[in-house]
């Protein structure tokens, strides 16, 4: 099923009812307004993983693709996998947020700022699956907006991938080292298929993040940010190259591949911040006080959840002459209607006409 990016707990339970009795399910504990959180156990090697994904309810392109895996998984020609690796795999970690699709949980907590608090119900089922699995390698499964570009240069960041730091010095401790590993590998076999398309995130330590204490812990923890490919709001495309990079990444861990390095994890561009969605050129602009001619306009999507589907509005970001941002789509306002001009509030909806129908999304997609 194409999913278009709404991914509740209601369309989980449908998908976990798919898998047969080799896929052993736990509810682990329930979240602020009383979801279930589940864990699914598969495979029964010696290397224990611990994936989650859904921390941020909004994020849902890396549990679609976990899903993929895990019925990828469930073929007799991976059952090498299930014999070198325990996964350990909880879905939705937040399902009140993934049912409103919020980024926080119900509390309006982001869990990923929770480490040390343990504040929320869903943190503490997070910390003792940890604590009871002592994995090996810990996968932190995310996703991000469509603001960010791989490096300065490049094009969109579809994939994003962070080893977390584990001090402030973001010293390259033994667990950092093999998530570089681990991270670079996949890079350098994913790249083929999406040229210029990972970066590397930030790795400023912040002790409240789950990946940055786990990896201070001593476990090596990676990652993933799905983002955004062109055109592919929906994220498709994406979640068929995060599930290429599960796949890569299990496959390296098995064969004790050395093809990654830390150097080559380095030489990853760095996630930038330098793209909106769309940029309208030749209009006219309208502040406080004065009209504005000939300027570029920013467009920003928000996604909204209305009626159990996203819906994207056009907001205002900035304007300029020459704006030093990159569009993932452009429009020439020239012939469009000559009279009009655009109010500008920061941040604001543009739900007047003719505006709101010439930068709707389905006018691009
Ligand atoms: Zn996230």
């Amino acid at each position: 099923m194409n999913y278009k990016r709404y991914f509740p707990p209601s369309y989980l339970e449908e998908r976990l009812k798919n898998f047969n009795s080799s896929v052993k399910r736990t509810v682990l504990g329930r979240s602020v307004n009383g979801l279930p959180v589940y864990q699914l156990q598969i495979g029964n090697g010696v290397q224990n993983i611990l994936m989650w994904s859904q921390m941020h309810g909004n994020e849902t392109t890396t549990t679609i693709a976990l899903l993929d895996f895990i019925s990828w998984l469930l073929k007799t020609e991976q059952s090498k996998y299930l014999k070198f690796f325990s996964f350990f795999i909880i879905p939705q970690l937040n399902p009140d947020g993934s049912k409103l699709y919020t980024r926080q949980n119900f509390n309006g907590v982001d869990l990923n700022r929770d480490a040390i608090d343990l504040s929320q119900p869903e943190s503490i089922i997070l910390r003792n699956a940890y604590e009871k699995i002592l994995p090996q390698y810990a996968i932190n499964l995310h996703g991000q907006r469509t603001i960010y570009g791989s490096g300065a240069e490049g094009p969109p960041a579809t994939i994003s991938f962070l080893s977390p730091s584990a001090d402030s010095k973001k010293s390259i401790t033994t667990s950092r080292t093999k998530a570089m590993i681990a991270i670079s590998s996949i890079r350098n076999e994913l790249e083929k298929q999406l040229p210029g398309g990972i970066s590397r995130y930030d790795d400023q330590f912040n002790p409240n993040c789950v990946g940055d204490y786990f990896t201070k812990c001593g476990t090596p923890t990676i990652l993933f940010e799905a983002g955004h490919y062109i055109n592919d709001y929906f994220r498709i495309k994406v979640r068929f190259f995060i599930l290429e990079a599960y796949k890569i990444l299990f496959k390296n861990l098995m064969l004790e591949s050395n093809i990654g390095s830390v150097k080559s994890y380095f030489s990853i561009p760095q996630n930038t911040k330098n793209y909106v969605d769309l940029i309208v050129s030749n209009t006219t602009i309208k502040d406080d006080k004065h009209l504005y001619k000939n300027q570029q306009l920013a467009i920003q999507y928000i996604e909204k959840l209305k009626n159990q589907e996203i819906i994207f509005l056009p907001s205002l970001v900035t304007y300029g002459k020459n704006l030093k941002l990159k569009g993932h789509n452009f429009l020439d306002y020239t012939d469009i209607k000559k009279d009009n001009y655009i109010i500008f509030k920061k941040d604001a909806v543009v739900n007047t006409e003719p505006f709101n129908k010439l930068f709707s999304l389905n006018s691009f997609i």
